[in-house]
């Protein structure tokens, strides 16, 4: 078996606030310098961008895409692309962001033509945003294509998701209506991980996936599914029958090996708030105040984990964290899984390499001091991913320096505090001087307890 890490939700420089870099060739160079197998091509509704596809990518005959003319076979494209679904139901507008992959530039082409065809406007964005509702979108999709995948994406976020508080749904039932069924996955996004949806009992069945939803080839990864497929056997079908058979590992089939998440913490929804007044509150404050602003007096933006305890069927010491073997023993950070559903897959808490390096040096990720110790650890010690979850950290110290050796280690190790993020504002985290017990080991700790 080979385990391939996978990031499929993307964008193309296409849609909104996306870096101009975000090109075929540059995602395919990010792709390899972050030990990424197969990525997204982002996008493909939008024509200029399908365009680019045709030119840069031709397909395998196994329904993934490759740069033309490389033989390395590194990294594999996946057609996928996101719309926003802006529609009424139930007399409340509902706002809904959902991940359409497909097997063929063929299918991809139809998918988008009747579309077009049937009022939406794919030239407007890289993520066009449709008047079609979510049923709408699944019937639209599965006629054309019945081996398509649909997936909610960042499913937790309060705008623009299933679960949403504030335009989305109380269950996949209630959005997908018929289609439910074929709803074989959900991607967390930045601010849930595995252990949040696994209260979730209608998402018992089906499968838990991260990916980065990057606007910039650094970003890529930050989230990440890892893949474990027989050798050789890379396909968009091995990818299908991993999402479609959440129940872990089944001897000689495709499946997910295990998630690399994001701290939530970190994400710019975890916590309730209002970014403008600096409010922010956790489940319990927002429990016993409200979710008014008591600066401004206007609705806080209510937090993905306030939404997630308000739409759990069972609470977070049900679901029994446990610390799980990794199947491949060169990996140095712990896997988390539960020892009530002992058949899904684990996860991994990650900070991506540059914020780690930004807080080991004390300067910003953007900076040159931190691009260059970035540069030259992904040169020559290995991936991104293999210099987080696998390298010697004294390799990294003769590269890189002790200093970011030690914080690399330490993340390994979950030894970091987060101020968590809240309405729209990105958690922070601290690795050293923030105090002996941080949120993450508490949350570790919490959760552990009943092992
Ligand atoms: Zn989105
Ligand atoms: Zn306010």
């Amino acid at each position: 078996m080979a385990e391939i890490i996978a990031d499929l939700q993307l964008h193309s420089r296409f849609s909104r606030a996306v870096s101009p870099a975000m090109t075929i060739p540059n995602i395919a160079l990010w792709a390899k310098r972050k030990g990424i197998g197969l990525v997204a091509t982002g996008d493909w509704t939008h024509p200029q961008w399908f365009r680019e596809i045709e030119r840069d990518l031709e397909e395998t005959g196994n329904g993934l895409l490759r740069l033309k003319g490389d033989n390395t076979g590194a990294p594999l494209f996946l057609l996928a692309t996101e719309v926003s679904c802006i529609y009424s139901q139930g007399g409340r507008v509902r706002r809904v962001h959902t991940l359409i992959w497909v097997p063929s530039i063929d299918t991809a082409r139809k998918i988008s033509l009747e579309m077009t065809r049937r009022g939406c406007n794919l030239l407007s964005d890289g993520r066009p945003i449709v008047g079609l509702t979510s049923v709408q979108i699944a019937e639209l999709v599965f006629t054309i294509e019945p081996k398509a995948l649909i997936i909610p994406a960042h499913a937790w976020t309060p705008w623009f998701s299933v679960y949403g508080s504030l335009g989305g749904f109380d269950s996949i039932e209630e959005a997908f209506g018929p289609y439910a069924q074929y709803i074989y996955a959900i991607e967390t996004g930045l601010s849930s991980n595995p252990v949040m949806n696994w209260r979730i009992p209608e998402l018992d069945l089906r499968s838990i996936v991260s990916f980065s939803d990057a606007h910039s080839g650094a970003k890529l990864g930050r989230e990440a599914t890892v893949f474990e497929i027989p050798e050789g056997q890379l396909s968009y079908n091995a990818i299908y029958e991993a999402l479609r058979v959440p129940e872990g590992k089944q001897s000689g089939k495709s499946t997910i090996a295990y998630t690399i998440e994001f701290y939530p913490e970190e994400g710019k929804y975890h916590y309730t708030g209002h970014r403008t007044c600096k409010v922010r509150q956790t489940p319990e404050e927002t429990r016993e105040k409200g979710a008014t602003c008591p600066v401004c007096g206007k609705p806080l933006t209510v937090g993905v984990m306030h939404r997630v305890d308000d739409l759990a069927g069972r609470t977070e010491d049900a679901v029994k964290l446990a610390e799980v073997k990794p199947s491949d023993p060169s990996i140095k950070t712990p896997l988390f899984g539960s020892a009530v559903f002992p058949d899904r897959p684990p996860f991994m808490m990650m900070v991506p390499l540059m914020e780690i390096i930004a807080e080991s040096i004390g300067s910003p990720v953007t900076s040159p001091k931190v691009q260059t110790p970035y540069s030259r650890l992904t040169d020559e010690v290995g991936s991104e991913f293999s210099v987080l979850l696998r390298a010697e950290i004294h390799d990294i110290a003769r590269v890189a320096g002790e200093k970011i050796a030690t914080g690399i280690d330490l993340v390994r190790k979950g030894k970091l505090t987060i101020d968590p993020g809240y309405d729209g504002v990105f958690g922070v985290v601290k690795i050293w001087g923030a105090g002996e017990e941080g949120i993450a080991d508490k949350s570790r700790e919490q959760l552990m307890l009943e092992i």
